[in-house]
């Protein structure tokens, strides 16, 4: 089978490998698709501070059953997601069920186990949630940044009325759009860098886009957030979301700066502000996206902009970090199923 794999000298290239044998209480599932993630990036690029080579990359997916041991309820033919974070189930942040907590935290494709970058793998089966009938197609590869969104979006305050800024016109930042959007939040407002987004914001039925280079744009809108989403998380947009908060305000940061950073806490103090994190997701979170991504399959379908067969990786991996802007996700495909 091929797949894609990262060398002990963090190389990545397509190599034909022995298909995946059986274990007891795991499944073995035949990739239908897999989505490429801004982390998965990182760990082909070798800047991942997790990651742990050799690997096969990748924790997006969606599989279908071909043999399964153990006592389960899944059964061959059943189409299965993989939660990517494995906890140590002993703490008592594992045992109720904040396994992204846990002191021993590790993640599929990273630093734990083998991910989906391949035609076929295997997972216990308590890595894995089954998928509902309506994402049983390539949108089932969305689910894990979907349950990031919610993750994100149980961080804001239930506020009526609120505004909401998003840093950052990714994947996440859209998905957490259409999330804030589904909880009843009418005002929403995307800012990035990338002029091409203004377009793709549209598509998805927003209407605010700030163009952070463009000095017009970016000076005279108002500054004045009840909640701000900051999906780049670097120096700058902490300090940007910091600046944006009206007084009580929430920001939520989704990344992790590279290096330490300084951030203004004189107007946190000020305004009394509430900085949070998020740090990818719990189990529950995967149910509650399943669930609005039903719900809102007319945006679900227009986000795969490209799909790539598992052998074409290396130009799809390309098309991810040259991403003009025009791309949102792009997925890989079994080679037998595009
Ligand atoms: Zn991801
Ligand atoms: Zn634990």
């Amino acid at each position: 089978m091929l797949a894609a794999y990262v060398d002990i000298n963090k190389k990545l290239k397509i190599v034909n490998i022995e298909k995946p044998k059986i274990k007891k209480n795991n499944s073995l599932i035949k990739m239908i698709a897999s989505g490429i993630c801004a982390s998965d990036i990182s760990t082909i690029k070798g800047i991942n501070p997790m990651a742990t080579y050799p690997r096969i990359p990748g924790h997006e997916s969606i599989g279908e059953i071909i043999a399964t041991k153990g006592t389960s309820s899944f059964e061959i033919g059943d189409y299965v997601t993989v939660f990517p974070g494995k906890g140590c189930n002993k703490c008592t942040n594992c045992k109720k069920g904040f396994i992204n907590h846990c002191k021993t935290f590790q993640v599929v494709g990273c630093n734990y186990l083998n991910g989906v970058f391949s035609e076929y793998y295997i997972f216990p089966n308590s890595q894995l949630i089954k998928v509902r009938k309506e994402l049983q197609n390539n949108y089932g590869a969305l689910i894990e940044p979907f349950a990031c969104g919610i993750h994100i979006n149980n961080k804001l305050p239930k506020i009526q009325n609120s505004n909401i800024l998003i840093i950052g016109f990714g994947v996440i930042g859209l998905i957490c759009g259409i999330i804030a959007k589904y909880n009843g939040i009418k005002d929403i407002t995307f800012i990035d860098k990338n002029i091409n987004r203004k377009s793709q914001i549209k598509k998805f039925g927003f209407k605010k886009f700030i163009h952070l280079n463009n000095k017009t744009d970016y000076e005279f809108f108002s500054k004045e957030f009840s909640s701000i989403i900051d999906t780049v998380s670097n120096e700058k947009t902490i300090n940007m979301s910091i600046e944006f908060l009206k007084p009580n305000g929430t920001c939520v940061q989704v990344g992790l700066p590279t290096s330490d950073i300084l951030i203004n806490y004189k107007e946190i103090f000020k305004k009394e502000l509430q900085i949070k994190a998020s740090r990818m997701y719990f189990i529950s979170d995967f149910y509650d996206a399943m669930e609005i991504m039903i719900n809102n399959l007319g945006s679900v379908k227009k986000i795969i902009t490209s799909e790539y067969r598992i052998d074409q990786f290396l130009t799809a991996y390309d098309k991810v970090i040259n991403n003009s802007g025009d791309q949102i996700k792009i997925i890989i495909k079994n080679k037998s199923n595009l």
